[in-house]
């Protein structure tokens, strides 16, 4: 068996050509503002196309720079101006932040209605009661490729591999609240080959190279990398050992060009989302 390719550049791209739509029938363009600090080479890059991503789709984006030495009051100050300003509907402070500053403490400052990464303690509560509020991008970006490639997540058995507050834990609350029946597998699991080799639904967030390996995956699962690695050539790579497991899934996700795009889309959706319910008294879902 060869799995067929769920492509997050595509449906990304999608997803991003149907907010511009929406934006541009709106009286007002949402308003994201997204905060630096530092010149970390990774952060500089996810930050121009988030930007870039932003202002495509017709919203109002500034990213704001800090020094790296800037102090954490400072940036707290930021962060409350954002939140007292009407024009900003969504913020976004991108990790990681510089070692003598509190990312905790920094994360809690943003307006939780303001929260378009979903990382505000509110919004992960709410998510893991069950409850609306701005979701975390990665995760739901993957729940819109489960979508896509028709996954019928009801009783389906998913396996998450990985459990940061950033993937793993809301991505295992997203799939519990579509009716999946969820095991989560982390670095004190036992068995953690067998526990994959039973996932109909498999999502691999741990940050190590290729370590799922094609015998780790059921016939005809559906396989989600989540990962991004850099080789020593410098390529990226997922956690997933994608030819190897391609023979074995039914669907499977390449790195790059598979969650990673569906990020981006995600956070602009999650500004739209907080705009309209900011503005327009729209609630979230
Ligand atoms: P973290 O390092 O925060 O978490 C990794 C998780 O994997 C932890 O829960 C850890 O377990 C678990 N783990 C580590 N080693 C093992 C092991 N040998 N066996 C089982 N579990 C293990 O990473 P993130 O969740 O932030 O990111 C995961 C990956 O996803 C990274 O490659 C990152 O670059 C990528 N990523 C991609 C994004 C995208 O847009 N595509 C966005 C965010 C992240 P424990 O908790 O026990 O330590």
């Amino acid at each position: 068996m060869t799995a067929q390719i769920l492509d997050g550049k595509a449906v990304g791209a999608r997803i991003r050509a149907g907010l511009a739509d929406r934006i541009m029938a709106l009286p007002f363009r949402p308003g994201l503002r997204v905060v630096r600090v530092g010149e970390d080479p990774a952060s500089v890059v996810y930050v121009r196309s988030k930007d870039r991503a932003a202002k495509e789709a017709g919203y109002d984006s500034e990213t704001i720079l800090l020094p790296e030495d800037v102090a954490e009051s400072t940036l707290l100050e930021t962060i409350a101006g954002l939140n007292a300003d009407p024009a900003v509907d969504g913020i976004l402070v991108q990790l990681p932040l510089p070692k003598h500053i509190d990312a905790q403490k920094v994360l809690e400052a943003v307006d939780p209605a303001k929260d378009v990464d979903g990382f505000h303690p509110v919004n992960a509560g709410r998510l893991a009661a069950g409850l609306p509020g701005l979701v975390p991008c990665t995760p739901k970006g993957v729940m819109h490729l489960l979508a896509e490639a028709g996954v019928k997540l009801s009783g389906a058995r998913a396996v998450v591999l990985g459990r940061s507050a950033i993937v793993g834990r809301p991505m295992a609350a997203l799939l519990l609240a579509a009716d999946a029946t969820v095991t989560m597998l982390h670095s004190r699991s036992r068995d953690i080959a067998a526990e994959c080799r039973r996932a109909e639904v498999l999502v691999a967030a741990v940050g190590r190279a290729n370590m799922v390996q094609g015998d780790w995956v059921a016939p005809g699962a559906v396989v989600i990398d989540v990962g991004i690695n850099r080789k020593p050539d410098g390529k990226l790579t997922g956690d997933v050992d994608f030819e190897a497991a391609s023979q074995h899934a039914g669907w499977i996700t390449p790195v790059p060009g598979g969650v990673g795009p569906m990020t981006i889309a995600c956070l602009l959706e999650n500004t739209l989302e907080a705009a309209l319910a900011r503005r327009a008294r729209v609630p979230l879902e």
